[in-house]
């Protein structure tokens, strides 16, 4: 699917929160600036969160309510080459089952992602950006 604006990158991601029911877990993998962290937050929006989402690129996570209970955890790994502590964390969350979990740069902790998981590729191209899922 072509993707030409950031507000085409948004309208994607409320798109997708339709689509999606809890427990849901989505890996992002694309290089930085695709437009990960821009559709997670018009996912956010599609779920019905009011918070603005900010980029957990310097936090490592972040977590927002969702309106029906639960949370949307967004991770970006990133700047965590060896994740730690982190998976701990994150393997938690993962086991609840009220949680959206998504991931950028989920390299490092692919042994602790469940198989069955939902991967969305974002790539560059002239027009603008390219979705595959
Ligand atoms: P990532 O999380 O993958 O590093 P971001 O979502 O933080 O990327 O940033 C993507 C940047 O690219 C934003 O500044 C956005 O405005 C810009 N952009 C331009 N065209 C598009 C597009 N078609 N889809 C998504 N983002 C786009
Ligand atoms: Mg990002």
């Amino acid at each position: 699917m072509n993707i030409s604006s950031e507000q085409e990158m948004m309208e994607f991601g409320r798109g997708f929160a339709k689509k999606i029911t809890k427990p849901a877990i989505i890996e992002l993998v694309g290089d930085v600036g695709a437009g990960k962290t821009t559709f997670v937050r018009g996912l956010a929006e599609g779920l019905g969160i009011k918070e603005p989402i900010t980029s957990p690129s310097f936090t490592i996570s972040k977590s927002y309510a969702l309106p029906g209970g639960g949370r949307l955890i967004h991770y970006d790994f990133y700047r965590l080459p060896e994740p730690g502590i982190m998976v701990d964390d994150l393997v938690e969350n993962l086991n609840n089952n009220d949680n959206i979990i998504v991931i950028e740069w989920g390299e490092s902790i692919k042994e602790v992602l469940p198989e069955k998981h939902i991967k969305i590729e974002i790539y560059y191209t002239e027009e603008g950006r390219t979705v595959k899922l």
